[in-house]
């Protein structure tokens, strides 16, 4: 450990089914390489001698299966080696829906049933590594040549897009260590707040137009359906978040439910999903290196994405009598700082059951002419001309 020190450079020689848990330090990067024998980062391969950069404050476990020595540069918050993990438990639910996954592939595709591969979902409370679990089993599949799609769900703290969104993407490469998800084409729901809590209903409305959205991929692209999907879930599961958890469950048709470290959910859903046969409930356990985040870290690492949430309902909307009815918002200063969602829809029927080309960031507001300025990823005309507000604003830090 220690920090601000002078860059020292660091061998560790771990043993086989062993991994090196690091949380880089607070100020600077920290460079690492694999020496010798083979490693992974949450199912990622690490190439031979080639040094990587890791940003400050990321917290990762390097993994051997046969035994590696890992060479570190830099100041870490902490670094200490594990040999209890449940690596081996993992990789085992990855051979077997590596099997269904063959054989979904070697039947016929008129058989929408059996052509299907598995669509796993992995729930569980905050902190139990649902992010890890998934991306693992992403990267591994993608090793093999699969293209599973991945399934957000986790609003607060997902790992596609911006807070405040679901969404999906196909993963065709095993997931880069420091990079993460890759954003070519990422389907995207606005939701527009950091907990569901907010409101209910359009959650639903959305999670239910995703899942459409993907099951209608999925019939005309026979290699993405035997793929299957990983769906990570929001750590919300008591009350209204268990509720949550079953829809997105029966929603997506998910037939490989992952419960991490969770006894009491684990017999739950396998009480309530026992009269739906095709679905296996599994418990797995939480691996011991997964770092807790209280609600403040949780908070920053949100507005780190896209920089703070205010909990408030959109201007000028009223708490509506229908939770998906669109309110029109007016030209006002308190778009100023906005982050807002540049819709598909053609239409302003369509603006809900619409997915979102992307993101703009409110730079001014002139009342008078009725016009906003704004920053965009790329320059030219905005695919639709409606945008979403949501309670999800951008503050300086
Ligand atoms: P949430 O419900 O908040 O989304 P989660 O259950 O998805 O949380 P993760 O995001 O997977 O949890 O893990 C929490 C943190 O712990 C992450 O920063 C992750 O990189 C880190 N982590 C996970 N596994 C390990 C490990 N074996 N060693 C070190 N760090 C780990």
């Amino acid at each position: 450990g220690g920090s601000g020190s002078a860059s020292t450079i660091k061998q560790v020689k771990l043993e086989r089914e062993s991994e090196l848990r690091i949380e880089v330090g607070n100020d600077a990067p920290l460079r690492l390489r694999l020496l010798n024998g083979t490693a992974e980062i949450f199912g990622t391969e690490l190439p031979p001698e080639i040094w990587l950069n890791f940003p400050p404050r990321l917290k990762f476990a390097v993994f051997t299966w046969y035994g590696a020595t890992i060479e570190m540069d830099g100041a870490t918050e902490t670094d200490y080696t594990a040999d209890e993990t449940p690596m081996v438990s993992y990789v085992n639910v990855h051979a077997v829906l590596d099997g269904r996954r063959s054989r979904a592939k070697a039947s016929s595709p008129d058989d929408s049933g059996s052509s299907q591969g598995p669509r796993v979902i992995v729930v569980g409370p905050t902190d139990s590594g649902k992010s890890t679990l998934s991306r693992m089993l992403l990267s591994w599949a993608a090793k093999q040549g699969w293209k599973p799609t991945f399934v957000d769900l986790d609003i607060g703290q997902g790992s596609i897009t911006i807070p405040g969104c679901i969404a999906a993407t196909p993963i065709e490469m095993p997931i880069d260590p420091v990079e993460g998800i890759p954003l070519e084409m990422p389907l995207v729901y606005y939701y527009g707040h950091a907990t569901p809590s907010n409101n209910v209903e359009l959650y639903k409305v959305l999670v239910k137009e995703l899942a459409g959205m993907i099951e209608r991929q999925f019939t005309g692209n026979a290699e993405s359906r035997a793929s299957g999907m990983v769906i990570n879930t929001m750590g919300w599961i008591e009350g209204v978040g268990y509720d949550l958890l079953l829809h997105a469950i029966r929603t997506f048709k998910a037939n490989v439910v992952l419960v991490l470290g969770q006894e009491k959910l684990c017999s739950m859903l396998k009480d309530v999903l026992k009269s739906e046969p095709k679905v296996d409930v599994v418990k797995l356990q939480r691996s011991g290196g997964v770092v807790s985040r209280n609600a403040k870290v949780r908070q920053k690492a949100r507005s780190y994405r896209i920089r703070a949430p205010r909990s408030a309902l959109p201007i000028g909307a009223e708490p509506a009598a229908d939770p998906t009815r669109v309110v029109p918002v007016n030209i006002n200063r308190d778009l100023l700082h906005l982050v807002l969602a540049v819709s598909f829809a053609k239409e302003p029927d369509e603006i809900i059951s619409s997915n979102v080309a992307g993101f703009i960031y409110v730079t001014d507001v002139d009342i008078q002419r009725k016009k906003i300025t704004y920053l965009a990823p790329s320059a030219g005309e905005l695919p639709s001309k409606y945008l979403i507000m949501g309670s999800l604003t951008w503050l300086e830090t």
